[in-house]
């Protein structure tokens, strides 16, 4: 999006009037606590919600070196509802400069902007996510799951069972396991099509995870995206059906890709490995938005 059209649709977010039946009614628009009303067609914004610095990339069984990955989440504004995919790493990281290293991965997690402070340069609170959908409960998808104790939680039901296990898996994360016994959640058997008009579809893509999940959005002029989760971390291992040693079923992850190709070529769609930096880098640049 070009900066002109960029801070007309700044300003379209700020100041179209209430219309519909829309539950919460904006009051005066520029107040950070102003909620806009949903637009008419679906919106997704990218952004980074940390980045983790990796030593050495044969622990994700890709070719070996260190390199950087972005750890994004997606925010989706639909007419029904605000769906954020994914929660990132959790914000109180940003707090260390220079970022959090995992003794146990050697990973170091760095959060530079808080996602809380993302949403609300939409002028969203977290209360005001209607969704929040997990590819998967790992610390750096799910960093953020305490924010959202008032959004219903889309998971898999698989997932959950895995990550609820007496003790739970290290790599599940915590403030996850804190919130989800008190939150609202819509476990799911399968595929999901989350507003019922086939925008915003989320599909069963296991092996990272036993709940592992993917996501489909279809928005009018971007046509088709098909947005990985963990099924795959970097161009290469997708290219190359390549799995992290650490995944939780090897043979269920390659069926996962093959799953996701089968999708992207049946809908034309631009598939967009999330943990891969240049794939964030394009889309527009937040608070823009695909539509
Ligand atoms: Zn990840």
């Amino acid at each position: 999006m070009r900066p002109l059209e960029r801070w007309l649709a700044a300003l379209f977010l700020v100041t179209l009037p209430a219309c519909g039946s829309g539950a919460k009614a904006p009051a005066a628009a520029s107040t950070p606590e102003a909620i806009p009303p949903a637009p008419p067609e679906v919106r997704l914004h990218a952004f980074a919600c940390g980045y983790a610095e990796i030593e050495d990339m044969a622990l994700f069984g890709d070719e070996s070196g260190p390199r950087e990955l972005v750890a994004p989440c997606y925010l989706i504004r639909h007419p029904r509802g605000t769906l954020l995919w994914d929660t990132g790493v959790d914000d109180t990281f940003a707090q260390t400069k220079g970022g959090v290293l995992d003794p146990r991965t050697r990973i170091r997690f760095r959060v530079e902007t808080p996602l809380r402070d993302q949403l609300r340069a939409l002028h969203l609170a977290p209360a005001d996510v209607t969704y929040v959908a997990f590819s998967h409960v790992h610390g750096d998808h799910a960093g953020n799951a305490a924010l959202f104790p008032a959004s219903t939680w889309i998971l898999s039901r698989r997932e959950l069972e895995w990550a609820s296990t007496t003790p739970p898996p290290e790599s599940v994360a915590p403030g996850f396991l804190s919130t989800y016994p008190r939150v609202k959640m819509r476990l799911l058997d399968g595929d999901a099509d989350i507003f019922g008009d086939g925008t915003v579809k989320i599909v069963a893509t296991p092996g990272h995870t036993p709940g592992h999940q993917s996501l489909v959005v279809k928005l009018r002029r971007a046509g088709t995206l098909v947005i990985s989760g963990d099924a795959c971390h970097t161009h290469g291992n997708w290219q190359h059906r390549r799995t992290p040693p650490f995944n939780t079923d090897r043979e269920e992850s390659v069926r996962s890709m093959e799953r996701l190709k089968g999708l992207v070529d049946a809908s034309h769609a631009r598939f967009v490995v999330q943990h891969e930096p240049d794939e964030l880098d394009a889309f527009p640049r937040f608070p823009g938005f695909l539509d």
